[in-house]
């Protein structure tokens, strides 16, 4: 049996340790997220048996906050494999493959399993039996299901324009669902009225620590299957940015721990134009997001993020990365969608077509080079929006 190398809980900001005993969310001082730290001496020889038998991302329990595997919850998350997107490669002259990782394939068709996977086995692990989010769509059918398994109730809050399938499968699986005018900020405020009173466990993106670490598992896997030669570019669909932030996590704490020489990756930030907060704040070079009035809807609704609570810890990975942040069209983002489709048979979710769109972008503008191997991670499966895309 692996133990967990957990250790310590300490904030983002002003590194204060919490108790890993309670349950914790952000720093009440500095409002910024908790951080899992692990004892990383004495690492195991780095994984190369990466063996797509292996049941789930729980395969990297070691480096998971769990202290009792019996609390884990897991629908097989994780292990998702990587495409050649050979047509588009060729159709833009890149000189390597052209990568994508399919989080679409994930249980409830989105990376956010990763993510729930971990928060839920903690909440278990600290007693937890009720809880609720504010989603884009993703996180709240992610949360029903964990919860589902786990015998938790939940409550889920998501703004009117979401598709209705999102709503079906939470109720399907069991969840309260309140449907509110707005964007997911909106749904947050809702929710943290309603819960003066329904006093749940909050697992907001960021607000609460280790969907974090479920997402980070992301960043074990890839250099895993780079064979830990990393990509040059990782372009990622920057809503809360917990999938960025977690694969920085996972490539300092390899590297840390001497799986990895050094970080080579520069880390890309996309966003839609109508809702772009991480990439005014990455053009002004600064460490912190204005946030965004009056986000434009979009098809790309996990995009549809006014304001990041972790917005500092995205800016950090990306300058600390030397990367960048980058904004497209609805219309170019939906181009996107339809041509890969057609060339490649993948319908990628509206937030990973605009990570094709991107790289478009940032190819004929020679901002990156036909040279560069490039990463993305198609962050959902399309179907689920498909009634916002017909
Ligand atoms: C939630 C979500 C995102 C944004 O993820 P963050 O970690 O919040 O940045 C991107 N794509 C899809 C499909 C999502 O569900």
């Amino acid at each position: 049996m692996t133990k967990s190398r957990y250790k310590a809980l300490v904030c983002a900001e002003c590194e204060t340790s919490f108790d890993t005993n309670q349950l914790q969310s952000f720093c009440p001082n500095c409002k910024q997220p908790l951080v899992a730290i692990y004892d990383l001496r004495n690492p195991p020889l780095k994984f190369t048996d990466f063996s797509w038998s292996r049941d789930s991302m729980w395969y990297y329990r070691e480096f998971l906050p769990i202290l009792d595997e019996k609390n884990i919850i897991t629908l097989g998350e994780g292990l998702t494999k990587i495409i050649s997107l050979s047509k588009i490669s060729k159709r833009l002259d890149l000189k390597h493959e052209f990568f994508m990782k399919d989080e679409g394939t994930n249980p409830t068709g989105s990376f956010k399993a990763r993510g729930m996977s971990a928060a839920i086995s903690k909440a278990r692990e600290l007693g937890v039996w009720h809880c609720c989010t504010p989603t884009a769509g993703n996180a709240g059918s992610a949360l029903a299901a964990y919860c589902a398994k786990a015998d938790m109730q939940s409550s889920i809050f998501m703004p009117q324009l979401t598709p209705e399938m999102f709503r079906f499968d939470c109720e399907l699986m069991g969840a309260r669902v309140v449907k509110v005018d707005g964007s997911i900020r909106d749904a947050g405020l809702e929710m943290q009225k309603q819960n003066l009173e329904m006093k749940a466990w909050d697992v907001s993106t960021m607000k609460e620590p280790f969907r974090l670490e479920g997402k980070k598992t992301m960043g074990y896997e890839i250099a895993a299957q780079f064979n830990y030669q990393l990509p040059d570019y990782i372009f990622y669909p920057t809503g809360g940015g917990t999938g960025l932030i977690g694969i920085w996590k996972a490539f300092e704490e390899m590297q840390e721990m001497g799986w990895l020489d050094e970080i080579s990756t520069r880390m890309v930030a996309v966003q839609m134009t109508g809702c772009a907060p991480v990439v005014e704040a990455f053009e002004a070079r600064a460490d912190v997001s204005k946030g965004v009035e009056d986000p434009a809807p979009t098809a790309a609704n996990g995009l549809r993020v006014p304001k990041a609570f972790g917005d500092k810890m995205i800016l950090k990975a990306i300058y600390k990365s030397k990367g960048f942040a980058i904004s497209v069209q609805e219309n170019e983002m939906l181009a996107a969608l339809n041509r890969t489709a057609r060339e490649e048979g993948l319908f990628l979710s509206p937030e990973g077509a605009a990570l094709i769109a991107a790289v478009e972008k940032c190819l004929s503008n020679g901002v990156i080079e036909k040279e560069s191997r490039i990463l993305i991670i198609n962050t959902g499966t399309g179907y689920k929006y498909a009634e916002n895309l017909w």
